[in-house]
């Protein structure tokens, strides 16, 4: 369990099979209350964090139609540079990760997620502590 406090998180991913995959994996770790929203693509990821200033932490797919994970983390990043947002992708390309991170992700993490990945990646981030790492790396920019 992490910890013990509800949390929201988003997961945006255009592949329903991966979306009910990785919810499963996250939902072991949450207490009950907690809450996992789904987005299907970047357009639809960007209107839900509009939306919600209490999603804890984004699950971000990079590669999607309409509008990619690349897109879709700028553009939340001009109304919420703190959320923390972890991009997932099949393709662990070096210039991949080095878009992603340069959109504002705080990390990339190569599909399969396994289960002590998840753990690792929910239990640092919604403890807080790279909440404040990435805030002050923007303020600095
Ligand atoms: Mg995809």
């Amino acid at each position: 369990m992490i910890k013990n406090k509800e949390h929201t998180i988003l997961i945006v991913e255009d592949d329903e099979v991966c979306f009910l995959y990785l919810s499963t994996l996250i939902g072991e770790h949450l207490v009950t209350g907690s809450t996992i929203l789904y987005a299907k693509d970047g357009l639809e990821a960007v209107e839900i964090c509009n939306r919600n200033d209490n999603v804890n932490l984004v699950f971000m797919d990079l590669k999607m139609p309409n509008m990619n994970g690349f897109e879709a983390t700028k553009k939340i990043r001009e109304f919420n540079p703190i959320v923390p947002i972890v991009a997932e992708t099949g393709f662990s390309m070096n210039t991949d990760i080095e878009k992603a991170l340069q959109a504002g992700c705080n990390e990339v993490i190569t599909k399969p997620i396994n289960k002590n990945t998840m753990f690792k990646v929910l239990s640092q981030y919604l403890s807080g502590q790279k909440d404040q790492e990435h805030l002050v790396k923007c303020e600095i920019r």
